[in-house]
């Protein structure tokens, strides 16, 4: 019994001795002293930073407020009643001038953003043009690479040159021929590069008088096509090319006054018909 009382009697000392004024007050002011370098603690006795910006503003606005309200009211005692109403946040004539006050400040820098935006604008679009004007030829390069492949590929015609100018057209009349021009000229410079317009089998190579150096080659449908004035044959006889082959060279040979090619088209190896006409009809523009 004794023993139990004791028992208790100490559990319930050991509490009430503890925190006897002297060792609670040195405990409490170490406490802090152990655990001040805890930023939870530090941070937590100062405003926190929304509540410091909060405040600012509401400085601000309040003098915004009196600002806005001095210039644009003549009523009596505006300030006070502008401020009381912007620190109440209240919603009056005042708090509206202060709204438009800004509204003009911020229209202000909304002009003179704009006007930058726009000369930024400008010079972004000037160069996004260029970039798509070259985009756009490049595009147009690779088509036209890829239009003429496929021609190939498939032995459509083709242009007999990469570059060129025409001079004389079919049908034309002049000194240089006996009656009319019974081919398409081509102007380039001598040694310049002939390409077989259509796929065919080369049936004559040589001189032939006005003609100078003529090649001819006849396609499957007994069509034959002639280039003449050349300065270097490319083929021989019996040679079958496919469009786009190279069957010999720009030249001057013959009845000319400069370099060229004369192409002549003959369907079924009768009168010459106008090679103009033949290529726009195989999908060429010359
Ligand atoms: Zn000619």
């Amino acid at each position: 019994m004794g023993n139990h009382r004791a028992d208790r009697r100490g559990l319930r000392r050991e509490p009430s001795e503890s925190p006897t004024p002297a060792a609670g007050g040195r405990r409490k002011a170490e406490r802090p002293a152990r655990h001040s370098g805890s930023r939870g603690s530090l941070f937590r006795s100062l405003p926190s930073t929304p509540v410091l910006v909060g405040v600012a503003a509401l400085a601000v606005s309040a003098g915004g407020a009196v600002t806005a309200a001095g210039t644009n009211l003549s009523a009596p005692e505006p300030a006070r009643f502008s401020q009381a109403s912007a620190l109440s946040g209240a919603s009056d004539v005042s708090q509206v001038s202060l709204v438009e006050a800004r509204h003009a400040a911020i229209s202000r820098d909304s002009r003179r953003d704009a006007l930058a935006d726009a000369a930024d604008s400008q010079l972004v679009a000037q160069a996004e043009q260029q970039a798509e004007q070259h985009d756009a030829a490049l595009a147009q390069l690779a088509q036209q690479a890829e239009t003429q492949a496929k021609k190939i590929a498939r032995n459509a015609w083709v242009l007999p040159l990469d570059s060129y100018h025409l001079t004389a057209r079919f049908g034309e009349y002049s000194g240089l021929w006996s009656h009319y021009h019974t081919g398409l000229d081509f102007a380039a410079p001598t040694g310049t590069p002939i390409h077989a317009v259509a796929g065919g089998t080369v049936t004559s190579t040589g001189y032939d008088g006005s003609y100078g150096n003529k090649t001819v080659v006849t396609l499957d449908d007994g069509t034959e096509l002639w280039y003449c004035h050349q300065n270097q044959f490319g083929v021989s006889v019996g040679d079958v090319v496919r469009s786009g082959d190279l069957i010999g060279y720009v030249g001057a040979t013959g009845n000319v006054t400069g370099p060229h090619l004369h192409l002549e088209v003959r369907p079924g190896g009768g009168d010459p018909v106008d090679p103009y006409e033949a290529l726009v009809h195989h999908g060429l523009q010359p």
